[in-house]
């Protein structure tokens, strides 16, 4: 696996790999790269398809506060973990390449991006999109390869893609999980051990959502009010959200009589960590 950093590099490097591969496809992430990231590179990878790694902490996708310059980072050990699954080029963009002094353009998203993550994090899926297209404009993927666990995220690029006229196709991957059902994020490292228990409650709560629609119960505020009552057990977690919607519109569901989804958020200390669930009659 080739490591490459500015935009120079990254150009040379794939016009060599586009001569010896049919298809590329990219992973973008944030690093401090854990078996979730592994498993979008590993689903990527093929005889006909290199897969190209971004890590790039990106600035406009965070709110004021310090949660930026905290997030992890681990260069080596994602070049570690990259290399190991399968990917043929790690892209680690430089601040000046995305965003050099000067420019002023942002990809504004309509109203699928409103509630959520975008209500709570508001700019966020701007900030997301923003940095999404630079992306693929300097890496030119045939395949952009994303997390289910970022479900509204997925739904967000799509509609951008599609506004946008970018014809990259996306594949979307199941959420990795601990053992005990934690989904895996680079947040989890931030957890004391405390905390980490409590973090059980955010799948905890979809799994009682999956089941009671499963067992019958067709009432979305019924199902959101279990997810509450079950994360309200866990004593220093705080509930951004917990709704049931409709997997493509993302509007909350009155009636469950349908494949459905259910997405929570919530705050445990300083660590905000996300989880959703399908939810099958
Ligand atoms: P991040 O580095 O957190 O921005 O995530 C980069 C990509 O990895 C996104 O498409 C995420 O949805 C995906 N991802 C993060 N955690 C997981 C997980 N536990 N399982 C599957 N994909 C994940």
């Amino acid at each position: 696996m080739r490591t490459v950093t500015s935009l120079e590099e990254l150009k040379g490097a794939l016009t060599d790999l586009r001569s010896g591969s049919d298809r590329i496809a990219l992973v973008p992430t944030m690093g401090a790269l854990h078996r979730g990231h592994e498993a979008l590179i590993r689903h990527a990878v093929g005889p006909d398809t290199t897969v190209v790694v971004t890590c790039f902490v990106n600035p406009t996708q965070f709110g004021p506060g310090k949660d930026y310059e905290r997030y992890p980072r681990a260069p080596e050990a994602d070049a570690r973990l990259a290399g190991s699954a399968g990917a043929g080029l790690l892209w680690l963009p430089r601040m000046a390449d995305i965003y050099p002094p000067g420019e002023m353009t942002r990809v504004r998203v309509g109203p699928i991006a409103a509630s959520m993550e975008g209500l709570h994090r508001p700019g966020h899926f701007d900030g997301v999109a923003t940095v999404v297209i630079k992306l693929i404009t300097a890496a030119r993927p045939d395949l952009l390869v994303l997390g289910e666990k970022d479900w509204q995220q997925v739904v967000v690029l799509r509609q951008v893609l599609r506004d946008l006229l970018w014809p990259t196709t996306i594949g979307v991957v199941p959420v990795v999980r601990e053992a005990d059902g934690l989904a895996l994020s680079s947040r989890n490292q931030y957890l004391a051990s405390t905390e980490r228990v409590e973090a059980l409650a955010l799948s905890h709560a979809l799994a009682a959502a999956a089941e009671a629609v499963a067992n019958g119960e067709t009432d979305g505020a019924t199902v959101e009010l279990t997810m509450r009552e079950i994360m309200a057990e866990a004593p220093s977690l705080t509930v951004e959200y917990a709704t049931v919607a409709h997997p493509e519109t993302l509007l909350r569901l009155v009636r469950i009589n349908r494949p459905a989804r259910a997405f929570v958020a919530a705050r445990i200390g300083k660590t905000r960590l996300i989880d959703t669930r399908a939810l099958t009659p």
